[in-house]
């Protein structure tokens, strides 16, 4: 199923699942910047939660706040029981410590999966492995390289690549181009989250049964494109646009429900 569809279908289950519910599940997006990149990212987490029936709440903050003003609205929200799932969208303010916050974030509510002692996982790599899953991809004693080693997407697809029984590597900016060839070429899961385009190429010699995934935005003359160039010759690879970011989107929804499951 291309991710588009999975994502549907899934979204579907989940609106099945409020529909049923007595108590309607509730999101807080705390939002402290007047980033437009920030505007555009709630505007699609407020569209995605209307549309299978969780409550959205944005709570808008004046970006002059005080740090110990917003940890007090972020405590209000941790103990207010309608709320389930409670992210803060980045960035901050330079006056606000972001560890700080995201450690203030009850981590039994910590649907980004940003705090370190958070029950969730991390959007991107959770929407990523579930949608591997359904795809019948098989990870016990196959090899999987993650391209890039950041604290949202590199380390914590790696963790959970080797959760799944896969031997995994990690090779990132001091990794050497020969040993970068070496591994790709005998990888059966590749995960590129690097931010250059086209960084995997046709230049590289990759088995033809592989599974590829194209974390990668890069806007480059106005256009979106992926850290993997199109359509190489491959078992499976997510597109960009219509990949990684629908998975990111979707994984929000199924960890909200997750804490809303958990306490209702
Ligand atoms: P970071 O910039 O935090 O990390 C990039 C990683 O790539 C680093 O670990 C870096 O290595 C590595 N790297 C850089 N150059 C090379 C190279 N030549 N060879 C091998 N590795 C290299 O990025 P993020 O992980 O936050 O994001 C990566 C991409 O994914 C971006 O395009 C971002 O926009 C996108 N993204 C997409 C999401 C989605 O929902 N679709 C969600 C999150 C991110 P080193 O550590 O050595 O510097």
């Amino acid at each position: 199923m291309i991710v588009k569809e999975y994502v549907l279908s899934r979204k579907e289950a989940i609106k099945n699942e409020i529909a049923k519910a007595s108590v309607i599940p509730c999101l807080a997006i705390v939002q402290v910047n007047d980033d437009p990149a920030s505007d555009a990212y709630i505007k699609g987490k407020l569209k995605d939660s209307a549309e299978v029936g969780i409550n959205a709440l944005h709570v808008k903050l004046d970006p002059s706040i005080s740090e110990e003003e917003l940890l007090k609205k972020i405590d209000e929200l941790n103990n207010d029981p309608s709320v389930h799932g409670l992210i803060v969208q980045m960035p901050l303010p330079k006056h606000i410590s972001e560890d700080k916050v995201k450690l203030a974030v009850n981590p039994a509510k910590d649907v980004d999966g940003f705090h370190p002692l958070s029950t969730f996982v991390a959007c991107t790599p959770k929407g990523i492995m579930m949608y591997l899953k359904s795809e019948g991809v098989e990870f016990a004693g196959k090899n999987a390289v993650v391209v890039g080693r950041s604290n949202i997407v590199g380390r914590p697809m790696a963790k959970l690549l080797l959760d799944a029984s896969s031997n995994v590597t990690v090779i990132h900016s001091k990794t050497t181009e020969e040993d970068k060839k070496k591994y790709l070429a005998n990888a059966d899961i590749i995960v590129v989250a690097v931010g250059r385009k086209w960084f995997l190429n046709s230049s590289y010699t990759l088995k033809d049964s592989a599974v590829l995934v194209d974390v990668g935005i890069n806007r480059v003359d106005g256009k979106l494109h992926g850290d993997i160039e199109p359509n190489l010759p491959v078992r499976l690879q997510t597109p960009v646009p219509g990949g990684v970011g629908l998975l990111t989107r979707l994984a929000l929804l199924e960890n909200l429900m997750e804490a809303y499951n958990k306490n209702n």
